[in-house]
């Protein structure tokens, strides 16, 4: 049997044995946490649709250009280098081996030079990027911070020596005759406008004449089957696992992103609970399958870490740390995991500091920006309700608010008889909805606990209800019946409390027979839209700028000229990124004549915190510096006279830090039913006619 026959099955033996154990082993790591029937459920065409769009057409890469194109390329030239590697083992056993039927087709070998080239030209852009980065690294405020970088570069370098002597020894084998009568070489292909890059090779090749060209074809092959394999086993111990199991960790995401509600709803029924139940995820493995393949997957990219506000205001918390200090306890916790024996280390403080813990405002940047889409919000809420339910360790200064919406059914403990004082300055009457919603109300306005209860909040939610009268909608408040739907006490980690707020709610929509609610803050609408079906609740939900722009489109709402300035409109995290209401606010904007829009560097799906999720409102913010002061900047910036907004949360953030700055003379933070109300002014106006 001929040596390059031996030495290649050696080395692929070898590498894929060795990269074969530690797969298996990781499958085993992995589905040794809790079961998540939720990701083997929904359709097959969800999963090929997130193949499609994340993996094969790489879109949140593509986002960030440059490196996004290269990773394309890089990507693509690993699928389709896939044939070469077949040709390469051929080659091992027959010099003129080629792939059945397409492996002698012209345009074929032209599509591998082309995407070998392209990889090269990919780890050129990706090693420029990196040395450009490198002076920066040791700064927080490069996206590598904190990643493992010495590896990548062995990576570049191995990827590197994959293509080029991919290249090197098709050229050889072009200039290797194997058959002198018929001039016949060893390569597959034909003429030169197809493998042009091997074509090109072979012609610097080629003074070496047929015999030497011979011997160096066996060489590179052998050289490329050996590279290959060693890749294949540093992908295996390293972050570049990401290669093979990120396509995984896609087709098992939720969809169509893991935003909105939370993924998981534990059963708080006490009945069912014993000495065994753990609530949240105290250690390792407390977290599910999917989670822990989550943290297998992540890439150290730092996409994450720079869209973070905490990360961006100085705070301990980088998203991009989080899971790799998960992903190293999982792997450091693989005895007890396996063998389900011995003692895990606890989460908090040991692996992840309270600091980083109770910074997170679950804004939802770190899942927009993750190109493997990875949850980072159920992990920290999972850790945040193991901390709270079974541990009762929570910043002291929360414990107020708990006690609150326990005690008064709101956060700041008014109690439900101030819950209709907003609606005493208008100058019409609401419904308050005493047993049933009349059959004439269309809308059940949820009207919230800030917009109910805060000075602030207030002055939204009355302008919400005098656009709504003012357009002929006709809608009912719960009024005293209204209590917080448990959004900020879930997000703190306190899942027993949101239940018992989200059940009672449930009951008092239910027996009013609710059907449509317009609610005016994003956290009741993503709350009472995405998380209170699985307790039962089930209604068609739309927020108040939705609704404004329903009555702008149909004509029953024609804004006004009362109104003239430059505005800048932020967009609340759960309104969003959450929840994807993005066009409708800036449409409204754009129908009031006197509104000069400017958008602000981030913006949309890409917008920054305020810094109030995640029962961030509630929280004291010591470290580092304010998000709403770093978000207020970024307002000021644009030299807008007017904030605008659509979240009470997001109004008292900003107004706060527009004061800080002593800019309240110049800018206003106003909700978008403020504006549309003040561009109408006094003017007398005929409702359009609706169009149905
Ligand atoms: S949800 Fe927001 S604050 Fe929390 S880790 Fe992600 S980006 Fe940071
Ligand atoms: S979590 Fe996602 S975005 Fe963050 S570093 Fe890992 S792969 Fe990149």
């Amino acid at each position: 049997m001929p040596v390059r026959i031996i030495l290649g099955m050696l080395v692929t033996l070898v590498g894929f044995g060795v990269a074969g154990v530690r797969f298996h082993w990781l499958s085993r790591l992995i589905r040794s946490g809790q079961p998540d029937p939720s990701r083997t459920r929904g359709s097959f065409s969800r999963r090929a649709e997130a193949e499609a769009v994340e993996v094969a057409g790489q879109r949140k890469l593509l986002q960030w250009t440059l490196p996004g194109t290269a990773h394309f390329f890089t990507m693509w030239g690993f699928t389709i280098l896939l044939l070469t590697i077949i040709e390469a083992y051929g080659a091992l056993f027959q010099k003129t081996f080629h792939i059945p039927i397409i492996g002698t087709w012209n345009w074929v070998g032209a599509i591998e030079d082309f995407f070998a080239c392209a990889v090269l030209v990919a780890l050129v852009i990706f090693s420029v990027i990196r040395i450009k980065n490198a002076p920066a690294r040791l700064d927080r405020k490069s996206r590598f911070y904190g990643s493992h970088t010495g590896a990548a570069w062995l990576v570049l370098a191995m990827i590197a020596s994959v293509m080029i002597t991919l290249l090197l020894y098709r050229a050889a084998q072009i200039n290797a005759i194997v058959d002198p009568k018929t001039g016949q070489n060893q390569f597959p292909y034909g003429t030169s406008w197809g493998p042009f890059a091997s074509h090109a090779l072979a012609k610097v090749l080629a003074p070496l004449g047929s015999g030497t060209n011979s011997v160096l074809a066996t060489v590179f092959l052998i050289l490329n089957v050996l590279i290959i394999s060693g890749f294949i086993v540093f992908v295996a111990y390293s972050k570049h696992l990401h290669i093979f199991i990120a396509p995984i960790n896609v087709a098992f995401s939720r969809r169509p992103r893991a935003l909105g509600g939370l993924n998981r709803t534990p059963d708080m029924d006490m009945e069912n609970i014993d000495e065994n139940t753990v609530f949240g995820a105290g250690e390792v493995g407390h977290f599910t399958w999917k989670q822990m393949l989550d943290f297998a997957t992540c890439t150290e990219c730092g996409r994450c870490q720079s869209a973070c506000p905490a990360w961006n205001t100085e705070k301990p918390l980088s998203p991009k740390l989080l899971i790799m200090g998960l992903r190293d306890n999982m792997f450091a916790s693989a005895t007890q995991l396996l063998t389900k024996e011995g003692e895990q280390t606890a989460l908090v403080p040991n692996v992840i500091d309270p600091d980083v813990l109770w910074s997170c405002t679950t804004c939802g940047a770190c899942v927009e920006e993750c190109p493997v889409d990875i949850e980072h919000i159920d992990a920290i809420v999972d850790m945040r309700r193991y901390q709270v339910l079974m541990e009762s360790e929570f910043p002291t200064e929360a414990g107020l608010m708990l006690r609150n919406v326990e005690n008064q059914g709101d956060p700041w403990g008014l109690g439900q008889s101030k819950r209709t004082e907003w609606t005493e300055s208008l100058d019409f009457e609401i419904p308050v909805v005493s047993s049933t919603i009349p059959d004439d109300v269309e809308y059940l306005y949820w009207v919230g606990c800030a917009g109910a209860l805060d000075e602030r909040g207030r002055k939204g939610v009355q302008a919400t209800a005098r656009m709504m009268h003012r357009a002929g909608v006709k809608f009912a408040i719960l009024g005293p019946k209204e209590s917080c739907t448990g959004d900020p006490v879930r997000r703190l980690g306190n899942e027993y409390l949101y239940q018992e707020q989200s059940k009672l709610n449930i009951e008092t929509l239910n027996e009013a027979g609710a059907k449509k609610i317009v609610a005016s803050c994003p956290h009741c609408f993503n709350t009472i839209k995405n998380e209170y079906p699985s307790l039962g609740g089930t209604y068609e939900v739309i927020h108040h700028a939705e609704l404004l722009e329903h009555l702008v489109r149909t004509g029953r709402l024609v804004p006004g000229s009362g109104y003239s300035g430059k505005v800048t409109y932020h967009d609340p995290c759960y309104l969003g990124r959450h929840n994807r209401v993005i066009e409708e606010p800036r449409t409204v904007l754009s129908a009031i004549p006197g509104v000069e829009q400017i958008e602000m560097r981030r913006c949309k799906q890409r917008g920054f915190c305020c810094g109030a999720g995640g029962a961030r409102m509630w929280l004291e913010e010591n470290l580092g510096k304010r998000v709403n002061m770093e978000r207020t900047e970024e307002a000021l910036s644009t030299g807008a006279d007017v904030v605008s907004t659509a979240c009470p949360y997001c109004m008292i953030m900003l107004d706060d830090a527009v004061r800080a700055h002593n800019k309240q003379d110049d800018v206003r933070v106003l909700d978008l039913s403020q504006l549309v109300e003040e561009s109408l002014g006094n003017e007398v106006q005929a409702p359009g006619t609706p169009i149905p």
